[in-house]
């Protein structure tokens, strides 16, 4: 690794990118490759001899460019976000650049240690219980993914579990999320060990703005108990991913805590924008979970991977995890004053996440981060009023942080159907054809590559998600995607005849 060339080269890849950025709102938002384009791009085997960067980067441009969706592109409205920001992506090039494998403390000291304080620091920015942080005997750990959250907190919860019980027992053990819990958590437990006839999906409904029940949890909980099963795990959600629904956390744990069920927090996308005061009492109860976790690649401008795991017993973690080879036996780890965080998570290595958090949280400070939080919720409502200025849509659920979830209306399509009608016009129009013109305006607006947004279906309807929270967006992108919105929806419904 020649010091020089690296200068050379890493000079040539930052101002790729710098024009990248400079330029990606020019580019159709998602991808409009067909699938296997790449392999009739690229030669059938890598080079056996050397290549220059220049040469390399041409190639980034012309046949990697055009294979990508525009996660960055301010119109971008998909999913949920990916926010990068100039702090998140050069933290992650220092992470990159010192590549050190921090499994344990002693393995990379700083990276331990600032994981610890980083992750403190959050703890303190989202006002968790000090239950919560290592100075109240709990802490945090930066893992990939929340499905590593939610798998390594069912191990624990597991393990602690059948060491009262016997290990015999797993198959008794149960598990329970929602219809809305993100399909990781069903993942995380089968992978866990959990009979798939005991993963509880409970039914929410529209009246409950499809947050969990407490009294449905219960209800479920009774019943494997008359079974002879053990409740063992609740996955709860704050910012659902259809439709960003809230689960009230206060009360299912109430509910937990009868029956001594480990309670995790998925707050994966909503858990950033709790940072915010007024966006705070969504996650209250919280003091009264186990664990909780938010993604900060979705939205504190932080590139991905980075989720924010917290546990209030490191020790069950740590039970179920811990693996002591001898050639990492060493002096700090048996003094017993360090965290060696390779018995939180899944794999032994383990990246220098907390780099990238800290220059994140270190470039913008707090207040500015809630800013582009705020900013990102006001430009949703911005979204939201335009929707329901024009009678021939309708917000189909209510709209708690920056996801707007709509579609044309039933009566839209009626009032078409009346206007084109010349003889035996119908009274209503079936949920089927619904689900069809909104699945049509969606995939026609998305073809047309200006903007990108994506879909869920709840109680069975087909919805329309605009969701806010990509780095460069602003009103004026906002405004615009509306507009694009009503073009293909006039479009559409003109073409609808009785
Ligand atoms: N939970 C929720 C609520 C999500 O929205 C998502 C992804 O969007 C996940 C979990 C999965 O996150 P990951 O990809 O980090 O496992």
């Amino acid at each position: 690794l020649d010091p020089e060339e690296f200068r050379r080269q890493g000079y040539m890849v930052i101002d790729f990118l710098a024009d990248y950025y400079r330029n990606v709102e020019k580019y159709p938002v998602r991808s409009q490759v067909k699938p296997g384009y790449l392999r009739e791009r690229l030669p059938e085997s890598a080079p056996s001899d050397p290549e220059p960067i220049e040469t390399i980067l041409e190639d980034v441009q012309n046949e990697i460019i055009p294979g990508l969706t525009h996660w960055q592109s301010p119109n971008h409205f998909a999913y949920f976000p990916s926010s990068a920001s100039i702090a998140g992506i050069l933290g992650e090039t220092l992470a990159a650049g010192f590549d050190v494998v921090g499994f344990n403390w002693m393995s990379s000291p700083a990276a331990t240690e600032l994981e610890t304080i980083v992750m403190d620091w959050l703890a303190q920015m989202l006002s968790l219980p000090k239950s919560f942080m290592f100075a109240g005997n709990g802490g945090g750990v930066l893992l990939g993914t929340t499905c590593e959250a939610i798998l390594t907190t069912i191990v624990a919860a597991r393990d602690r579990v059948l060491h009262r019980i016997g290990r015999e027992s797993i198959h008794k053990l149960v598990v329970y999320g929602s219809d809305q819990t993100h399909c990781s958590f069903h993942k995380s437990a089968k992978i866990a060990g959990i009979h798939p006839n005991n993963i509880r999906k409970i039914k929410t409904t529209k009246s409950h703005a499809f947050g969990l029940a407490p009294e449905s949890f219960r209800l479920a909980i009774e019943e494997d108990l008359e079974l002879g099963l053990v409740p063992l795990y609740l996955c709860a959600t704050v910012g659902t991913t259809s439709t960003a629904a809230i689960d009230p956390l206060g009360p299912l744990c109430d509910v937990a805590k009868d029956y001594r069920i480990w309670v995790h927090i998925d707050a994966a996308y909503a858990g950033n924008a709790c940072i915010c005061p007024e966006f705070r009492q969504y996650i209250d109860g919280v003091e009264k979970a186990d664990s909780f976790s938010f993604n900060a690649h979705k939205w504190f401008f932080t590139t991905l991977d980075c989720c924010c795991l917290w546990v209030k017993d490191p020790n069950a973690l740590v039970k179920a995890l811990s693996t002591s080879p001898e050639y990492l036996r060493n002096k700090a780890t048996d003094s017993k004053q360090v965290v060696d965080y390779k018995d939180w998570q899944i794999a032994l290595s383990r990246r220098f996440r907390a780099l990238k958090l800290w220059l994140v949280l270190r470039s913008y400070g707090a207040s500015n981060i809630r800013n582009f939080i705020r900013k990102h919720v006001d430009m949703a409502v911005l979204f939201q009023g335009l929707v329901a200025k024009d009678e021939r849509f309708e917000i189909v659920v209510p709209r708690f942080f920056a996801v707007v979830c709509f579609r044309v209306s039933p009566a839209a399509i009626l009032k078409q159907l009346y206007s084109s009608c010349h003889q035996h016009c119908p009274k209503s129009v079936g949920d089927d054809s619904v689900n069809d013109v909104n699945q049509e305006l969606l995939e026609s607006i998305n073809a047309g590559g200006r903007m990108y947004m994506t879909h869920s279906v709840v109680d069975g309807a087909f919805v329309i998600r605009f969701a806010v929270g990509a780095s460069l967006t602003e009103r004026r992108h906002v405004i615009s995607a509306w507009l694009i919105v009503q073009e293909h929806a006039h479009a559409i419904l003109g073409r609808k005849n009785c």
